[in-house]
């Protein structure tokens, strides 16, 4: 028999298992309209259905795109059920990105629906589609239509669930399209793998859009874990809700390890979570000294995975096996310095120029109207990652350097040629190359190398201006170097792992 996988089979199991335990604890006071407070899976379910049953009165239809662009909140987490559930999709958007950036995604994957946070309305306001509402009371109002019960949907595991838009080697980003089978299988291995149990309670650490949470929301709701909403990383906050939640799961950017870690050398007391919490790594490769303090001044577990938005993203994983228990802190964090196996059923391979491929069924289905990108990173039957690895004698992944043109700082993606695009459309650049450099605390920052048009002046305080008036602001550089000129290859190239290499002289990779 084969039943077809959907994502509304989570919410389900929560709801049959969980009706009356706490699913949701949603940021309390006033940020966005109340917030929803704590809910139970049964109660998480009922307002699933309803909005489901809303998009229905609507007349949404299935496949239509509900684009939402909110922090982490209640009302996004249930949005991946009530939206994906009944068969729409969902596109998540980073609450970081401009105007104009998210103008380009609501329109690039057509979406029909958009919802808002209410810190982000006012500078949306002129961003629209056939139906705009502002989540909370507004959106309640007119989305949760009481007792109603949606029209059923026939699941089909290969229909799109999420449209997650990511900055890689194009100056607009790409709509990464997340199927169902893709969120089950990424779900169901992720918490294998990470040993989620119902005993877990989870703090959204990481951003929900990102990855759809890299498919946290759903692996937890299944396993029936209370997840707790944190709207904005703060070290010293984060600890405080460990505190008082009980959290012994959470998944962050090295740059949320680095705050938790700044935040507990002046903590008082016994560090929250000691010897029962445990933190999931990616987005860049972690220091093995980082790791060590980890283990150290939190007593917290370190587990890393690597993968992208276009694989949802699980492809490796790298967790303390028993057979390592004894080892010297040190080696243990070095080994756990490494991005780690593949995730069960799922294949690495490095090709001849040293690229990672991985096949597996968490890989995208394409990007979303386009089919040459698509071509290009499914080619040969093997999705190509653009990051540079190596395996070891042991089969571990490491990630040493990114082929693509992308810089990741924070944790967040920025494509160079995005930068590059916007400071070239000041009138004063001639020539501009962008690229990531070491930073202790993003782990990349952002640099910019710009050659001036002749009889033309420009500051770097301006350019750098001109880039937060366009773009969102951790996409602009935060240093701006005038060059004389831009070294290049024979063929014109710019060859950025050139202009890299001062910057990250003594080290042995050049990602951070
Ligand atoms: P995103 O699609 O925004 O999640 O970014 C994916 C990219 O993040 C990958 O292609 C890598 O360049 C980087 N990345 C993710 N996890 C790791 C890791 N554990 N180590 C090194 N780089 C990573």
């Amino acid at each position: 028999m084969k039943v077809p996988f959907s994502t509304a089979d989570f919410l389900d199991r929560a709801e049959g298992v969980y009706p009356r335990r706490v699913g949701l604890v949603d940021e309390p006071g006033d940020a966005q309209d109340g917030g929803l407070g704590r809910l139970t899976y049964g109660e998480l379910a009922v307002r699933a259905r309803s909005l489901a049953a809303g998009l229905d009165a609507l007349g949404v239809g299935r496949g239509e795109r509900v684009a939402i662009v909110s922090h982490n909140s209640g009302r996004l987490l249930e949005a991946f059920f009530g939206v994906t559930g009944w068969g729409r999709v969902l596109v998540p958007v980073n609450f970081r990105l401009s105007r104009d950036e998210v103008a380009y995604i609501v329109e690039h994957s057509g979406a029909t629906v958009l919802l808002v946070d209410p810190e982000v309305d006012a500078a949306l306001a002129d961003v629209s589609a056939t139906h705009r509402f502002v989540l909370g009371k507004e959106s309640d109002a007119a989305l949760l239509p009481p007792d109603a019960d949606p029209q059923p949907w026939e699941p089909d595991e290969d229909a799109t669930a999420t449209i997650n838009y990511t900055s890689g080697t194009t100056a607009r980003p790409k709509g990464v399209q997340i199927t169902h089978r893709n969120i089950w299988v990424n779900g169901v291995t992720f918490a294998l793998h990470a040993g989620v149990s119902d005993r877990d309670v989870y703090l959204h650490t990481l951003p929900m859009f990102h990855a759809n949470g890299w498919g946290m929301p759903f692996a937890l709701a299944g396993l029936g874990v209370p997840q707790v909403v944190i709207r904005k990383i703060d070290g010293a906050e984060i600890l405080r809700r460990v505190e008082q939640h009980g959290v012994t799961l959470m998944c962050a950017a090295p740059a949320v390890v680095a705050s938790v870690l700044e935040a507990a050398a002046t903590w008082h007391g016994e560090i929250p979570g000691r010897d029962r919490t445990r933190i999931i790594v990616a987005g860049a490769p972690p220091p093995s000294r980082t790791i060590q303090r980890v283990e150290d001044e939190l007593g917290w577990e370190f587990l890393q995975i690597y993968g992208l938005t276009e694989t949802s993203p699980l492809l490796t994983v790298n967790r303390r096996r028993a057979e390592e228990d004894e080892l010297a802190p040190e080696e243990r964090a070095r080994r756990l310095g490494r991005a780690g196996m593949p995730g069960l059923g799922t294949r690495i391979r490095i090709s001849g120029t040293g690229e990672v491929l991985a096949r597996g069924n968490t890989v995208l289905e394409g990007y979303w109207q386009q089919p040459d990108a698509t071509a290009d990173a499914l080619a040969g039957g093997w999705f190509h990652t653009g990051d540079g690895g190596v395996v070891d004698d042991e089969g571990y992944l490491s990630i040493s350097d990114r082929r693509k043109d992308v810089i990741i700082t924070g944790g967040e993606n920025v494509s160079s040629i995005e930068v590059e695009d916007c400071l070239f459309n000041h009138p004063a650049v001639a020539e501009v190359a962008v690229i990531g450099v070491p930073s202790e605390k993003w782990g990349e920052t952002i640099k910019a190398l710009v050659v001036l048009a002749p009889g033309q002046s420009a500051d770097e305080a301006e350019l750098i201006a001109h880039c937060k008036k366009h773009l969102a602001g951790y996409k602009a550089p935060t240093s701006v170097e005038l060059r004389e000129a831009i070294p290049r290859t024979a063929t014109g190239k710019v060859q950025k792992f050139k202009l890299r290499e001062q910057y990250w002289a003594g080290r042995d990779r050049q990602v951070n």
